[in-house]
């Protein structure tokens, strides 16, 4: 039996935290959730790779075993991108060709109001499904002979999950900065599993939704914290389709983020989840559209290191405050 792949430095999230003005979310179920992916799913990122080889006949045969066996383990969405270096972040190093992208959806009747408790649970819940995803598909490669390494959704990744869930075909990039799938909207998370194994590589898609967000404003409307921009910026790279990226004032997001159950209000707002579907997903009642409550946003903060700091434009800063929104409604002060 041979070792997988070495250990990187772990991303500080404390840091991180105190970066952005610092965490208050205490909520007992998503601490239960953090603590189980890190002491039982953790300990099992890496395993023995099996001595002898089970080949595929071909790179395709080897991508449809891994999307079968991928969904057969609770996965929604699988696609399969080449790694380029601009999907690695700084300072990691990925010796793997390709990168398996594998999504799990959360339920809508969670996100009902927003940002809140039980949105809060939902968001740790599938990171935590996710995880055991992304590990047993690792060892039932590593059990076919092939050295893989898992990309856990929660932090301290290798790899940047939205470039490679857009080159996987998972959907395309909206104004909120998050990915929206033609049939799941925006209401998944995503992690991966990387392996130099030959695979059939998926196609971006390009189903008209970027397009869509050029005319649509919603997750901008109800952000709480004003950090979702108006125009497209030309000078911040482009999306797989060559579309200028709109950017996200993360120096705004993440302080309101950490202090309000992960906030997440633009993704149950897009329009995108909007259809028949949504409102019966989970066999429960849903409204057609959530309640997002406005916590008053914190002061922006843009002290985090600059080695973990997201490239962001400063939107909405100085100007009055926006008016409050129809389905939202004013937080505790
Ligand atoms: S997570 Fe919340 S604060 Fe951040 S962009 Fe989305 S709606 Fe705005
Ligand atoms: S709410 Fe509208 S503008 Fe925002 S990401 Fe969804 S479709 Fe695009």
């Amino acid at each position: 039996m041979k070792p997988t792949d070495e250990a990187v430095p772990a991303f500080s999230w404390d840091e991180w935290y105190a970066g952005v003005g610092g965490r208050s979310i205490d909520i007992p179920e998503v601490q239960d959730f953090v603590k189980l992916i890190h002491t039982e799913q953790e300990p099992r990122f890496t395993a023995a790779v099996a001595p002898i080889v089970s080949p595929f006949a071909s790179p395709s045969e080897a991508s449809e075993w891994v999307k079968v066996t991928a969904k057969s383990l609770g996965a929604d969405l699988v696609g399969v991108c080449q790694i380029e270096p601009s999907d690695i972040y700084r300072g990691r190093e990925v010796p793997e060709r390709f990168a398996i992208a594998v999504g799990k959806r959360m339920r809508y009747g969670e996100f009902q109001n927003v940002p809140s408790r039980r949105s809060a649970i939902e968001c740790m819940r599938i990171y935590h499904d996710l995880g055991e995803v992304v590990i047993e598909l690792a060892n039932a490669l590593r059990a076919r002979g092939f050295a893989c390494r898992v990309e856990h959704p929660l932090g301290d990744s290798n790899v940047l999950h939205i470039p490679i869930g857009l080159k996987a075909g998972f959907g395309e990039l909206g104004r909120h900065g998050s990915i929206i799938n033609p049939e799941l909207g925006p209401l998944f998370r995503m992690g991966s599993v990387l392996t130099s194994l030959d695979l059939e590589c998926d196609k971006p898609l390009d189903a008209g939704i970027a397009a869509f967000c050029d005319s649509c404003r919603a997750c901008r409307i109800y952000c709480p914290a004003d950090a979702i921009p108006d125009e497209r910026s030309a000078h911040a790279g482009k999306d797989h389709l060559g579309n200028d990226r709109y950017l996200i004032d993360t120096g705004k997001c993440f302080p309101y983020f950490a202090k309000h159950a992960y906030c997440s209000a633009c993704l149950p707002v897009c329009v995108y989840n909007h259809k028949e579907w949504a409102r019966d997903f989970s066999g429960e009642p849903t409204k057609l559209f959530p309640t997002i409550v406005m916590h008053e946003a914190p002061s922006e903060c843009d002290s985090v290191p600059s080695e973990h700091r997201h490239q962001y434009e400063h939107v909405h800063r100085g100007g009055p405050q926006k008016p409050l929104p129809r389905h939202a409604v004013k937080g505790d002060p």
